[in-house]
């Protein structure tokens, strides 16, 4: 793609896909269309009588449980984290999302097909200024031992880091410094992982209903279920930031910042946007065009090329 990032960019042209729900385990079609500037990202209920239209914004947000979750008047899409995620990572301002069903389609649990239909359908440069968040001071949520510390920085990184009592996770830790190449080739092919005898819990409450193989790294006790193994051996961290990436997209703009965040999820990286919002003095909303060039350019890694066939399904 080619783009500026101080300009508001849509999609060149509407695309479509289908796939199956990782809690509902519906089939749902997922329409993506270009939308006008200043619009943003929304997500309209095509199913529902009245087509209601909800804001991909944290104000939205009605439940972080295994997933975000938007709603209003009752009405929501669950699991929009993956695909706000390759938003963000496209650099994507303004889209219209229509789902026929309550929830986005899981693909292969990472944000790669998701991409993958964004560089089908292109971008379309918009003429508008882009605002960025920028953190102007650091500022700490702690939960147990769980935290999310943000400070402020030349550009988006983020330090993740796990910790899981299995042979294979352990303790994982990834430092990333946003790039648009960087994304595509880090990030957004990580999928989603769980352990079985969670999964299998999940599934008696009714969850997870569409989760498989095909759309998740699943571990027992002790080793992995995949035939195929990992896409990075490093997979889990890099889709925690694959994850907290699509929560902070949330926020509505790209946000110029340092983040450490340590054994979180979709409920604390909500806690943390609430606090970040709500505390004055900690952010500053400026035009992009105003702001220093070499923010946009923070990570000085080799380019992606060729894209990462291996990873990613016949939409
Ligand atoms: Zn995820």
């Amino acid at each position: 793609m080619n783009y500026t990032y101080f300009q508001q960019h849509t999609i060149g042209r509407e695309v479509v896909c289908s796939g199956v729900g990782l809690h509902s385990g519906a089939k749902v079609s997922m329409k993506l269309k270009p939308a006008p500037a200043n619009f943003g990202i929304r997500f309209r209920r095509m199913d529902v009588c009245g087509q209601p239209v909800i804001d991909a914004h944290h104000h939205r947000v009605v439940d972080t449980f295994q997933a975000t979750t938007i709603g209003f008047d009752g009405v929501v899409v669950a699991t929009i984290e993956h695909v706000m995620a390759a938003f963000l990572g496209a650099a994507i301002d303004n889209v219209l999302v229509e789902l026929d069903g309550p929830e986005v389609p899981i693909f292969d649990g990472s944000a790669a097909p998701f991409l993958r239909l964004l560089w089908k359908a292109g971008t379309r440069r918009q003429n508008s200024v882009r605002n960025c968040l920028s953190i102007d001071k650091t500022i700490l949520l702690k939960d147990g031992e769980a935290y999310i510390k943000a400070a402020p920085s030349d550009g988006f990184r983020v330090r993740y880091a796990i910790e899981y009592p299995h042979p294979l996770v352990g303790k994982q830790e990834f430092l990333w410094a946003f790039d648009e190449d960087g994304f595509a080739r880090d990030i957004a092919g990580a999928r989603t992982f769980g352990f079985l005898k969670d999964v299998q819990k999940l599934q008696n409450m009714g969850r997870a209903q569409g989760g498989s193989l095909d759309n998740a790294v699943v571990f027992d006790d002790r080793g992995l279920l995949n035939q195929g193994g990992f896409r990075y051996s490093d997979e889990c961290v890099r889709h925690k930031i694959l994850d907290f990436m699509g929560d902070l997209a949330l926020m509505g703009m790209p946000i110029i910042g340092y983040f450490e965040v340590f054994k979180a999820g979709h409920t604390l990286h909500r806690r943390f946007i609430e606090q970040l919002t709500a505390s004055p003095g900690c952010c500053t909303v400026s035009r992009a065009a105003c702001l220093p060039a070499r923010i946009f350019h923070t990570a000085p890694l080799p380019s992606f090329a060729g894209g990462f066939p291996q990873m990613v399904k016949t939409l």
